[in-house]
Protein backbone atom coordinates (compact mmCIF):
# COMPACT_ATOMS: atom_id res chain seq x y z
CA UNK A 1 0.00 0.00 0.00
CA UNK A 2 1.18 3.47 -1.04
CA UNK A 3 0.56 6.65 0.73
CA UNK A 4 0.20 10.01 -0.95
CA UNK A 5 -0.44 13.59 0.18
CA UNK A 6 -1.18 15.99 -2.37
CA UNK A 7 -0.93 19.73 -0.76
CA UNK A 8 -1.96 22.54 -3.28
CA UNK A 9 -1.07 25.16 -1.50
CA UNK A 10 -3.90 27.55 -1.04
CA UNK A 11 -6.06 26.55 -3.40
CA UNK A 12 -9.05 26.71 -1.22
CA UNK A 13 -10.63 30.88 -1.56
CA UNK A 14 -13.83 32.20 -1.08
CA UNK A 15 -16.26 33.18 -3.84
CA UNK A 16 -14.79 35.23 -6.62
CA UNK A 17 -16.90 37.73 -8.14
CA UNK A 18 -14.66 37.64 -11.45
CA UNK A 19 -14.98 33.72 -11.51
CA UNK A 20 -19.11 34.32 -11.47
CA UNK A 21 -19.55 34.02 -8.11
CA UNK A 22 -17.75 30.89 -8.05
CA UNK A 23 -14.27 29.84 -5.99
CA UNK A 24 -11.27 29.29 -8.10
CA UNK A 25 -11.54 25.37 -7.36
CA UNK A 26 -15.41 25.60 -8.26
CA UNK A 27 -14.28 27.10 -11.53
CA UNK A 28 -11.60 25.16 -12.62
CA UNK A 29 -11.66 22.41 -14.61
CA UNK A 30 -9.92 19.51 -12.50
CA UNK A 31 -11.47 16.07 -14.06
CA UNK A 32 -8.82 13.47 -12.45
CA UNK A 33 -9.51 15.33 -8.89
CA UNK A 34 -12.95 15.46 -9.29
CA UNK A 35 -13.65 11.10 -10.08
CA UNK A 36 -11.23 10.73 -7.47
CA UNK A 37 -13.58 12.99 -5.20
CA UNK A 38 -16.66 11.36 -6.72
CA UNK A 39 -15.28 7.66 -5.55
CA UNK A 40 -13.63 8.93 -2.32
CA UNK A 41 -14.58 11.04 0.39
CA UNK A 42 -14.39 15.45 0.69
CA UNK A 43 -14.76 16.31 4.32
CA UNK A 44 -13.71 19.76 5.36
CA UNK A 45 -10.59 20.09 7.88
CA UNK A 46 -9.37 22.68 10.46
CA UNK A 47 -5.15 23.55 9.63
CA UNK A 48 -4.75 26.40 11.16
CA UNK A 49 -6.26 25.94 14.92
CA UNK A 50 -6.45 29.52 16.64
CA UNK A 51 -4.85 31.37 17.69
CA UNK A 52 -1.99 30.59 15.59
CA UNK A 53 -1.04 32.29 12.39
CA UNK A 54 -3.15 30.96 9.21
CA UNK A 55 -0.78 30.00 6.98
CA UNK A 56 1.25 26.90 5.35
CA UNK A 57 3.55 27.26 8.86
CA UNK A 58 0.85 25.89 11.00
CA UNK A 59 -1.27 24.19 8.06
CA UNK A 60 1.08 21.64 7.29
CA UNK A 61 2.41 20.47 10.40
CA UNK A 62 -1.37 19.69 10.92
CA UNK A 63 -1.06 18.13 7.26
CA UNK A 64 2.41 15.95 8.72
CA UNK A 65 0.44 14.89 11.63
CA UNK A 66 1.92 17.38 14.06
CA UNK A 67 -0.23 19.44 16.17
CA UNK A 68 0.76 22.59 15.87
CA UNK A 69 -0.68 24.20 19.38
CA UNK A 70 1.85 21.85 20.85
CA UNK A 71 4.67 22.01 18.41
CA UNK A 72 4.74 25.15 16.66
CA UNK A 73 7.65 27.53 17.82
CA UNK A 74 8.21 29.95 14.64
CA UNK A 75 8.34 29.38 10.62
CA UNK A 76 11.78 30.03 10.31
CA UNK A 77 13.36 27.22 12.49
CA UNK A 78 11.52 24.50 10.05
CA UNK A 79 12.69 26.50 7.01
CA UNK A 80 16.28 26.28 8.54
CA UNK A 81 15.90 22.32 8.81
CA UNK A 82 15.84 22.38 5.19
CA UNK A 83 18.66 24.23 4.48
CA UNK A 84 20.99 22.27 7.29
CA UNK A 85 21.36 25.68 9.17
CA UNK A 86 21.57 24.09 12.56
CA UNK A 87 20.73 26.41 15.16
CA UNK A 88 22.05 25.83 18.62
CA UNK A 89 19.90 26.84 21.91
CA UNK A 90 19.41 30.41 22.71
CA UNK A 91 19.70 31.13 18.31
CA UNK A 92 16.58 32.48 16.91
CA UNK A 93 15.54 32.16 13.64
CA UNK A 94 13.90 34.71 11.29
CA UNK A 95 12.72 35.20 7.48
CA UNK A 96 14.39 37.84 6.10
CA UNK A 97 12.29 38.68 2.81
CA UNK A 98 13.55 40.27 0.12
CA UNK A 99 10.48 42.95 -0.49
CA UNK A 100 9.95 45.34 -2.64
CA UNK A 101 8.70 48.90 -1.06
CA UNK A 102 7.62 51.63 -2.63
CA UNK A 103 10.36 53.56 -4.55
CA UNK A 104 11.92 57.08 -3.63
CA UNK A 105 13.13 58.81 -1.28
CA UNK A 106 9.96 59.92 1.04
CA UNK A 107 10.32 58.72 4.81
CA UNK A 108 10.60 54.82 5.03
CA UNK A 109 7.82 54.83 7.57
CA UNK A 110 5.42 56.05 4.79
CA UNK A 111 6.33 53.44 1.94
CA UNK A 112 4.31 51.30 0.73
CA UNK A 113 4.47 47.19 0.35
CA UNK A 114 4.61 46.34 -3.09
CA UNK A 115 5.66 42.70 -2.91
CA UNK A 116 6.86 40.50 -0.61
CA UNK A 117 8.83 38.51 -2.24
CA UNK A 118 9.97 41.50 -4.87
CA UNK A 119 8.47 40.39 -7.84
CA UNK A 120 9.17 36.49 -6.84
CA UNK A 121 13.12 37.45 -7.23
CA UNK A 122 15.41 34.46 -7.74
CA UNK A 123 18.48 33.38 -8.37
CA UNK A 124 21.71 35.73 -9.16
CA UNK A 125 19.34 38.46 -8.40
CA UNK A 126 18.64 37.00 -5.12
CA UNK A 127 22.06 36.31 -4.01
CA UNK A 128 23.12 39.28 -4.88
CA UNK A 129 20.95 41.48 -2.89
CA UNK A 130 22.25 39.99 0.14
CA UNK A 131 25.73 40.08 -1.26
CA UNK A 132 24.99 44.27 -1.59
CA UNK A 133 23.90 44.12 2.11
CA UNK A 134 26.59 42.07 3.34
CA UNK A 135 29.70 44.16 1.84
CA UNK A 136 27.93 47.77 3.09
CA UNK A 137 30.47 49.04 5.76
CA UNK A 138 27.27 49.93 7.68
CA UNK A 139 24.93 47.30 6.99
CA UNK A 140 27.00 45.36 7.92
CA UNK A 141 28.43 46.70 11.02
CA UNK A 142 24.76 47.00 12.43
CA UNK A 143 24.13 43.16 11.89
CA UNK A 144 27.39 42.33 13.76
CA UNK A 145 26.44 44.84 16.49
CA UNK A 146 23.05 42.74 16.27
CA UNK A 147 25.16 39.71 16.72
CA UNK A 148 23.02 38.33 13.61
CA UNK A 149 23.84 36.89 10.34
CA UNK A 150 21.88 36.75 6.94
CA UNK A 151 21.72 33.29 5.01
CA UNK A 152 21.78 34.56 1.51
CA UNK A 153 19.66 32.04 -0.27
CA UNK A 154 19.01 32.44 -4.26
CA UNK A 155 15.12 33.40 -3.41
CA UNK A 156 12.96 36.15 -1.84
CA UNK A 157 13.41 33.52 1.68
CA UNK A 158 16.78 34.30 2.85
CA UNK A 159 16.88 33.36 6.73
CA UNK A 160 18.37 35.50 9.45
CA UNK A 161 19.65 33.99 12.54
CA UNK A 162 20.95 35.74 15.85
CA UNK A 163 22.45 34.56 18.53
CA UNK A 164 21.38 35.01 22.52
CA UNK A 165 17.80 35.89 21.43
CA UNK A 166 14.67 35.49 22.36
CA UNK A 167 11.90 36.97 19.96
CA UNK A 168 9.07 36.26 21.65
CA UNK A 169 8.49 39.81 23.25
CA UNK A 170 8.58 41.27 19.60
CA UNK A 171 5.63 41.06 17.22
CA UNK A 172 6.67 40.48 13.65
CA UNK A 173 3.92 40.81 11.20
CA UNK A 174 4.14 38.25 7.93
CA UNK A 175 4.64 40.92 4.91
CA UNK A 176 2.26 39.17 1.93
CA UNK A 177 -0.74 39.76 4.78
CA UNK A 178 -0.63 43.77 3.80
CA UNK A 179 0.57 44.18 0.70
CA UNK A 180 -0.11 47.52 -0.66
CA UNK A 181 -0.19 48.82 3.10
CA UNK A 182 1.82 51.13 4.25
CA UNK A 183 5.07 50.19 6.46
CA UNK A 184 5.31 52.09 9.84
CA UNK A 185 2.16 50.39 11.69
CA UNK A 186 3.70 47.10 10.43
CA UNK A 187 7.22 47.24 11.92
CA UNK A 188 8.68 45.23 14.74
CA UNK A 189 6.99 46.41 17.79
CA UNK A 190 6.21 44.71 21.06
CA UNK A 191 7.03 44.65 24.78
CA UNK A 192 10.62 44.16 23.78
CA UNK A 193 10.70 47.57 22.37
CA UNK A 194 14.75 47.63 22.56
CA UNK A 195 14.49 44.36 20.29
CA UNK A 196 12.19 45.19 18.38
CA UNK A 197 14.02 48.35 17.37
CA UNK A 198 17.52 46.77 16.18
CA UNK A 199 14.94 44.79 13.77
CA UNK A 200 13.08 47.79 12.79
CA UNK A 201 16.51 50.12 12.09
CA UNK A 202 18.37 47.13 10.26
CA UNK A 203 15.06 47.26 7.78
CA UNK A 204 15.47 51.24 7.62
CA UNK A 205 18.68 50.63 7.20
CA UNK A 206 18.16 47.93 4.47
CA UNK A 207 16.07 50.67 2.87
CA UNK A 208 18.50 52.92 2.68
CA UNK A 209 21.14 50.87 1.35
CA UNK A 210 18.86 49.22 -1.54
CA UNK A 211 17.10 52.00 -2.89
CA UNK A 212 19.33 53.52 -5.56
CA UNK A 213 22.22 50.56 -5.22
CA UNK A 214 22.76 48.93 -8.86
CA UNK A 215 21.29 45.55 -8.05
CA UNK A 216 17.88 47.58 -7.55
CA UNK A 217 18.42 49.65 -10.34
CA UNK A 218 19.10 46.33 -12.81
CA UNK A 219 15.82 45.08 -11.99
CA UNK A 220 13.74 48.48 -12.61
CA UNK A 221 15.85 48.72 -15.71
CA UNK A 222 14.58 45.16 -16.98
CA UNK A 223 10.84 46.06 -15.76
CA UNK A 224 11.08 44.20 -12.88
CA UNK A 225 10.58 45.35 -9.15
CA UNK A 226 13.28 46.15 -7.23
CA UNK A 227 14.57 44.51 -4.06
CA UNK A 228 14.95 47.91 -2.20
CA UNK A 229 13.93 46.31 1.51
CA UNK A 230 14.41 43.35 3.61
CA UNK A 231 11.28 41.94 5.87
CA UNK A 232 11.62 40.49 9.16
CA UNK A 233 9.22 38.04 10.05
CA UNK A 234 8.01 34.11 11.02
CA UNK A 235 10.88 34.36 14.54
CA UNK A 236 11.40 30.99 15.99
CA UNK A 237 13.32 28.97 18.03
CA UNK A 238 14.91 25.59 17.42
CA UNK A 239 12.08 23.20 17.18
CA UNK A 240 12.10 19.14 17.18
CA UNK A 241 9.25 16.77 16.16
CA UNK A 242 8.49 13.43 16.63
CA UNK A 243 9.98 10.59 13.99
CA UNK A 244 7.32 9.65 11.45
CA UNK A 245 9.02 6.11 10.90
CA UNK A 246 8.17 5.32 14.46
CA UNK A 247 4.65 6.66 14.14
CA UNK A 248 3.45 4.74 10.69
CA UNK A 249 6.23 2.31 10.38
CA UNK A 250 7.08 3.79 7.07
CA UNK A 251 9.71 6.71 5.85
CA UNK A 252 9.26 8.41 2.83
CA UNK A 253 9.96 11.89 0.88
CA UNK A 254 8.62 15.03 0.40
CA UNK A 255 8.90 16.73 -2.83
CA UNK A 256 8.38 20.10 -3.02
CA UNK A 257 10.17 23.52 -3.68
CA UNK A 258 9.75 25.59 -0.70
CA UNK A 259 11.97 25.26 2.30
CA UNK A 260 9.37 25.48 4.45
CA UNK A 261 7.79 21.89 3.59
CA UNK A 262 10.86 20.16 3.08
CA UNK A 263 11.90 21.30 6.74
CA UNK A 264 8.80 19.95 8.52
CA UNK A 265 9.47 16.61 6.67
CA UNK A 266 13.12 17.26 7.71
CA UNK A 267 12.48 17.46 10.97
CA UNK A 268 9.94 14.66 11.00
CA UNK A 269 12.95 12.13 9.51
CA UNK A 270 11.58 12.21 5.93
CA UNK A 271 13.46 12.50 3.33
CA UNK A 272 13.85 16.11 1.18
CA UNK A 273 13.65 15.69 -2.40
CA UNK A 274 14.39 18.89 -4.19
CA UNK A 275 13.86 19.12 -8.11
CA UNK A 276 15.70 21.15 -10.39
CA UNK A 277 13.31 23.56 -11.78
CA UNK A 278 11.00 23.42 -9.08
CA UNK A 279 9.79 27.72 -8.50
CA UNK A 280 7.29 27.56 -6.29
CA UNK A 281 5.71 29.32 -8.82
CA UNK A 282 3.38 28.72 -11.81
CA UNK A 283 6.30 28.39 -13.55
CA UNK A 284 7.61 25.82 -11.99
CA UNK A 285 8.88 22.42 -13.64
CA UNK A 286 5.68 20.26 -13.45
CA UNK A 287 6.97 17.36 -15.21
CA UNK A 288 9.99 17.18 -12.62
CA UNK A 289 8.27 16.68 -9.76
CA UNK A 290 6.12 14.06 -11.49
CA UNK A 291 8.78 12.02 -12.25
CA UNK A 292 10.42 12.84 -8.30
CA UNK A 293 6.97 12.20 -6.80
CA UNK A 294 6.78 8.49 -8.83
CA UNK A 295 10.63 7.82 -8.22
CA UNK A 296 9.82 8.22 -4.68
CA UNK A 297 7.13 5.95 -4.30
CA UNK A 298 9.25 3.59 -5.93
CA UNK A 299 11.48 3.99 -2.47
CA UNK A 300 8.95 4.54 0.24
CA UNK A 301 5.19 4.03 1.14
CA UNK A 302 4.87 7.32 2.36
CA UNK A 303 5.04 10.42 -0.09
CA UNK A 304 3.93 14.14 -0.35
CA UNK A 305 3.76 15.70 -3.23
CA UNK A 306 3.39 20.06 -2.42
CA UNK A 307 2.35 22.61 -5.10
CA UNK A 308 3.47 26.44 -3.74
CA UNK A 309 1.86 27.95 -6.96
CA UNK A 310 -1.60 28.89 -6.51
CA UNK A 311 -0.63 30.38 -2.92
CA UNK A 312 2.24 32.18 -4.51
CA UNK A 313 -0.33 33.26 -7.69
CA UNK A 314 -2.97 34.34 -5.23
CA UNK A 315 -0.47 36.61 -3.32
CA UNK A 316 0.36 37.90 -6.49
CA UNK A 317 -2.99 39.07 -7.21
CA UNK A 318 -2.96 36.55 -10.49
CA UNK A 319 -5.76 35.03 -10.46
CA UNK A 320 -5.87 33.57 -13.48
CA UNK A 321 -2.60 31.86 -12.87
CA UNK A 322 -4.49 30.54 -10.14
CA UNK A 323 -6.95 28.86 -11.67
CA UNK A 324 -4.86 27.60 -14.12
CA UNK A 325 -1.98 26.49 -11.44
CA UNK A 326 -5.00 24.43 -9.70
CA UNK A 327 -6.08 22.95 -13.09
CA UNK A 328 -2.55 21.64 -13.49
CA UNK A 329 -2.18 20.03 -10.56
CA UNK A 330 -5.07 18.05 -11.84
CA UNK A 331 -3.78 17.21 -15.64
CA UNK A 332 0.03 17.47 -15.10
CA UNK A 333 0.38 15.64 -11.38
CA UNK A 334 -2.71 13.85 -10.36
CA UNK A 335 -3.66 12.39 -13.55
CA UNK A 336 -0.30 11.10 -14.70
CA UNK A 337 0.48 9.74 -10.96
CA UNK A 338 -2.85 8.07 -10.61
CA UNK A 339 -2.28 7.19 -13.65
CA UNK A 340 0.73 4.86 -12.86
CA UNK A 341 -0.36 4.01 -10.19
CA UNK A 342 -3.58 1.90 -11.41
CA UNK A 343 -1.38 0.73 -14.55
CA UNK A 344 1.43 -0.44 -12.02
CA UNK A 345 -1.49 -2.38 -10.00
CA UNK A 346 -0.22 -0.51 -7.21
CA UNK A 347 -2.64 0.19 -4.52
CA UNK A 348 -2.86 3.44 -2.62
CA UNK A 349 -4.71 5.90 -0.43
CA UNK A 350 -4.81 9.42 -1.22
CA UNK A 351 -5.09 12.74 1.07
CA UNK A 352 -5.74 15.81 -1.38
CA UNK A 353 -6.08 18.80 0.12
CA UNK A 354 -5.27 23.13 0.27
CA UNK A 355 -3.34 23.50 3.42
CA UNK A 356 -5.03 26.73 4.13
CA UNK A 357 -7.57 29.71 2.28
CA UNK A 358 -5.75 32.07 0.18
CA UNK A 359 -8.05 35.00 -0.60
CA UNK A 360 -8.55 36.44 -3.65
CA UNK A 361 -10.07 39.37 -2.27
CA UNK A 362 -7.46 39.94 0.52
CA UNK A 363 -4.39 38.09 -1.31
CA UNK A 364 -3.67 36.75 1.99
CA UNK A 365 -3.52 33.57 4.04
CA UNK A 366 -6.95 32.67 6.16
CA UNK A 367 -7.68 30.12 8.62
CA UNK A 368 -11.27 28.76 8.08
CA UNK A 369 -11.48 24.87 7.15
CA UNK A 370 -10.76 23.54 3.99
CA UNK A 371 -12.01 21.05 1.55
CA UNK A 372 -10.15 17.20 2.06
CA UNK A 373 -9.90 14.50 -0.12
CA UNK A 374 -9.47 11.14 0.99
CA UNK A 375 -9.03 8.64 -1.43
CA UNK A 376 -8.60 4.50 -1.49
CA UNK A 377 -7.46 2.80 -4.91
CA UNK A 378 -9.83 -0.35 -3.71
CA UNK A 379 -12.94 0.90 -2.78
CA UNK A 380 -15.57 3.27 -4.93
CA UNK A 381 -17.32 4.98 -2.08
CA UNK A 382 -20.19 5.59 -4.78
CA UNK A 383 -20.43 9.12 -3.28
CA UNK A 384 -20.30 11.04 -6.33
CA UNK A 385 -19.30 14.81 -6.36
CA UNK A 386 -16.66 17.22 -6.56
CA UNK A 387 -13.94 18.46 -4.82
CA UNK A 388 -14.56 21.90 -3.59
CA UNK A 389 -15.08 24.20 -0.26
CA UNK A 390 -18.46 23.31 -0.45
CA UNK A 391 -18.45 19.78 -0.91
CA UNK A 392 -15.80 19.58 1.70
CA UNK A 393 -18.33 21.58 4.29
CA UNK A 394 -21.08 18.97 3.18
CA UNK A 395 -18.97 16.06 4.72
CA UNK A 396 -17.41 14.65 7.47
CA UNK A 397 -15.74 17.57 9.73
CA UNK A 398 -12.34 17.09 10.96
CA UNK A 399 -11.72 19.50 13.92
CA UNK A 400 -7.44 18.59 14.03
CA UNK A 401 -5.92 18.67 11.33
CA UNK A 402 -2.89 16.14 12.59
CA UNK A 403 -5.31 13.72 13.05
CA UNK A 404 -5.64 13.74 8.97
CA UNK A 405 -2.70 11.12 8.66
CA UNK A 406 -4.10 8.72 10.79
CA UNK A 407 -7.03 8.69 8.35
CA UNK A 408 -4.73 8.44 5.63
CA UNK A 409 -3.08 5.25 7.65
CA UNK A 410 -6.04 4.02 8.70
CA UNK A 411 -5.79 4.35 12.16
ZN1 LIG B 1 1.04 31.86 1.23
Amino acid sequence: MKYLVVIGDGMADNPVEALGGKTPLEYADIPTIDSLAARGTVGSVVNCPKPLPAGSETAILSIFGCDPLKHFSGRSPMEAAAIGLRLVPGDAAFRCNLVALEPGDQPYEEKRILSHSAGSIAGQDALDVVAALNSDPEFSAALRAADMYIDPSPSFRPLAVKHHCDPSGVCFIPPHDHLGEVIGPLLPSGKDAALAKVFADLMRLANRVLEHHPVTEKRRAEGKLGANGIWFWAAGTAMQLPDFREEYGCGGAVISAVPLCHGIGVLRGLEMVEVEGATGEIDTNFEGKLEATWASLQKYDFVCLHLEAPDECTHNGDLKGKVQAIEWLDSRLVKPLTERLDAAHMDYRLLLLSDHKTLTATRGHDGDPVPYLLYDSRIDSGRGGVYTEKAGENGPFVAHGCELLHLLFER
